[in-house]
């Protein structure tokens, strides 16, 4: 679906010029939207009719076969939010602009938001659009490790409170599974993180169940804990320290690589403050930015959000505080009777 080779200039802004002239109103924003959400032309989401709508006020969508009714941004993440799409856009841009991200402070002041909290929800609405649940899994040479983040929760207190012994206790150890691929010769292809409870079999185990496929080699350090690995099936390849063939300093160059990266991105970022229980989506968020990290275009990553955006699902204010999945979009399966028949 998404196989077709996006073309700078074409289907994306090739510089910040040229993205403040595209996405200059909402309407455009919109009509954008629009074409990354139905590739293929409108599908109704109540019917299920492929065929071009009509057009209501406010930019409103008619089927004409149900008239169902529906705008653009409805079943994505998009969906009742307050904030203009133009404003969305400009996050966006800014956020797939920024090397290193942005923390929701320094978005709030780019774009002059209201509220922390309008600029916090904007980020963790882009978060969950970053990784697409059918993604493939890892093949070819994969390392498997843990590492674990020291995080903090934002408490909003001042720093001389937070000096004091009780700042302390507010400070997270967070276990996370990382896995790289390995490239012959050298180099690294994609990562995948999540966060585990503990470094034990069984959550290591359905990590790797998880992101990597059973063809894989999956290279470990000597932990008992990989044990199973051959049992389920994979090519394991435990890699220890001592008698080890050829001597290396680390043996798990790219796992060691990768959460080297991952808490500088939390620290410099984000300056450690991510609550513990919405870590998985940080993770997304590098993971996101890791596997394109070789993108000759930052458009190019703005024109995967918010083509994802547009397929991920809705979500509210209060499933982003309370740590809830995105919902299903509303989907109806196409009915292409006049293809088919
Ligand atoms: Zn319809």
């Amino acid at each position: 679906m998404d196989e077709i080779k996006p073309v700078a200039g074409q289907d994306y802004p090739r510089t910040w010029g040229e993205f403040q002239d595209w996405f200059a109103s909402d309407e455009a924003c919109a009509a954008y939207l629009e074409q990354l959400r139905w590739p293929n032309g409108f599908c109704c989401p109540a019917c299920g009719v492929a065929d071009a709508p009509g057009r209501a006020t406010r930019g409103r969508l008619i089927c004409r076969a149900c008239r169902h009714q529906c705008s653009v941004t409805a079943g994505t993440i998009f969906d009742k939010t307050r904030t203009p799409l133009r404003v969305w856009f400009a996050a966006a841009g800014y956020v797939t602009n920024q090397k290193q991200g942005v923390s929701a402070l320094g978005l709030q002041r780019v774009l002059g938001l209201n509220s922390y909290q309008t600029a916090w929800a904007m980020l963790h609405r882009f978060r969950r659009a970053m990784v697409r649940p059918d993604r493939d899994l890892l093949s070819g040479t994969v390392e498997v490790d843990e590492t674990f983040v020291a995080l903090r929760r934002r408490t909003g207190v001042k720093r001389k409170a937070a000096r004091s012994s009780k700042a302390h206790d507010r400070s997270h150890l967070v276990a996370v599974a990382v896995a790289v691929e390995m490239l012959q010769p050298k180099g690294f292809g994609r990562v995948r993180l999540r966060r585990i409870l503990g470094p034990t079999i069984d959550a290591l185990m359905a990590f790797v169940r998880e992101h990597i496929a059973p063809s894989a080699t999956v290279r470990t350090d000597g932990s008992p804990i990989y044990a199973p690995l051959q049992d389920a099936g994979f090519d394991h390849d435990p890699h220890v320290m001592l008698g080890s063939k050829a001597p290396a300093h680390q043996p798990l160059p790219g796992v060691h690589r990768v959460a080297a990266l991952l808490k500088r991105w939390l620290l410099g970022t984000h300056h450690g403050a991510v609550d513990p229980r919405h870590v998985d989506y940080y993770l997304d968020e590098f993971t996101f930015r890791f596997n394109r990290r070789t993108s000759r275009s930052r458009g190019m990553l703005f024109y995967r959000l918010i083509q994802q955006a547009a397929l991920a699902g809705p979500v509210t204010y209060t499933d982003i505080r309370d740590n809830l999945p995105n919902q299903r979009p509303p989907q109806a399966l196409p009915r292409l009777v006049e293809l088919n028949g």
